[in-house]
């Protein structure tokens, strides 16, 4: 009997063992096949593309996102767009005439050249319309801008022809404070050609002097003055 209970103890510690081997079997397979299952484990990682690819939906609202990337050229291409009408004024406002020296030298007299081109001054007295009263318009002697009206012309006793008015919008003024004093230049609003100065001691209705250079003009008869507008 008790070889039979010893039997027994003998097995059921035997069944123990076995059991706790088999357990400690399936342990270490479980963390083998934890390691083997770690590839799988990737898989469960694919399931993240398939967030990712619930994200590529997102992607769409990214793209609404981006879209700021998207109207940056859009707005790009605004303000290229605004750019053109600021230029298109610019050009349209500046008219002017310009040559080079060499240019001017061709066409003008040494003295125009002079006085035009390097603001020089004829002497008082001799120029050829410093007395000359006829009727017509008075143009600039470069680029025949018509300047000054016949009527507007008067006898001041300075030595220079003398005007109470320019044509409008044909004279440009500018500060100059050469030769030790200060006056206000005239210029040829076309082509920038010197014309003399404008002081404020003229007659009525205006009260100013424009003292100009007879070489800086020519002069148009009235009875012309149609062909010399065209
Ligand atoms: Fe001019």
């Amino acid at each position: 009997m008790l070889s039979r209970a010893a039997e027994y103890a003998l097995f059921s510690r035997m069944k123990n063992v076995v059991f706790t081997t088999a357990f400690a079997a399936a342990l270490a397979g479980c963390g083998d096949r934890d390691t083997a299952s770690a590839p799988a484990a990737p898989e469960p990682a694919k399931p993240s593309p398939s967030i990712v690819t619930t994200t590529e939906p997102e992607p769409s609202p990214v793209r609404v996102t981006g879209d700021p990337a998207q109207p940056k050229p859009a707005a790009k291409a605004v303000q290229s767009v605004q750019h053109e009408p600021i230029m298109k004024p610019t050009n349209a406002a500046d008219p002017k005439i310009v040559k080079t020296e060499a240019e001017w030298r061709a066409t003008l007299t040494p003295d125009e050249y002079r006085i035009l081109r390097q603001k020089g001054t004829e002497r008082a007295f001799t120029g050829k319309f410093d007395h000359h009263f006829k009727d017509g318009t008075y143009v600039c002697k470069a680029c025949g801008t018509p300047l000054f009206l016949s009527e507007t012309k008067y006898n001041s006793g300075c030595g220079w022809p003398a005007f109470y008015e320019s044509i409008d919008n044909t004279v440009d003024e500018t500060r100059d404070a050469s030769l030790g004093m200060v006056r206000i230049e005239i210029t040829c609003k076309k082509c920038n050609g010197h014309l003399g100065h404008i002081f404020d001691d003229g007659p009525n209705p205006t009260g100013l002097r424009y003292c100009v250079n007879s070489a800086s003009m020519d002069f148009v008869p009235a009875e012309k003055k149609p062909s010399a507008a065209k």
